[in-house]
């Protein structure tokens, strides 16, 4: 009889920790939104400061795009977080998403980052991650 109480647990605990990544997944998202968000009024508010007072103090402006990077930071280690729940790496190059098990992209051939040599405190240029897709690139303009 112990067997069929442990199975029993061992069935609602894997329920309980689907529900939880759901739960965690759809946090993070929304998290990685809001600063995505953050970051485009930031950006906004260094164009506004300098539209207006070209001569702005550089530290001022500095200090925001500081803000900038911070939540870049910030969603990139959400983004890596979000990642290794589902179960998928995003390609550094080329954006695909690719099954964790694999080393190098489908896609594009590009290796893939380990959970070990993930630096998340390290930002690449590439870096800009959305959740939403085109609601936020600040280095290329898409042609749909
Ligand atoms: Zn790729």
């Amino acid at each position: 009889m112990p067997n069929f109480f442990d199975a029993i647990a061992g069935a609602s605990k894997g329920v309980s920790d689907k529900a939880k990544n759901a739960s965690e997944v759809n946090n993070l998202k929304r998290k990685i939104l809001y600063e995505e968000e953050r970051i485009v009024e930031v950006f906004a508010d260094i164009g506004k400061k300098y539209y207006k007072n070209p001569d702005e103090d550089p530290a001022v402006l500095r200090a925001l795009c500081d803000d900038i990077d911070t939540r870049r930071r910030r969603i990139k280690k959400m983004r890596f977080e979000l990642n290794s729940i589902r179960g998928y790496k995003i390609c550094p190059k080329c954006d695909a998403e690719v099954n964790e098990k694999f080393q190098f992209c489908g896609v594009c051939g590009a290796r893939l980052p380990d959970d070990d040599d993930e630096d998340v405190s390290s930002l690449e240029t590439n870096d800009y991650y959305t959740e939403s897709d085109s609601f936020f690139n600040a280095d290329t303009i898409k042609n749909y």
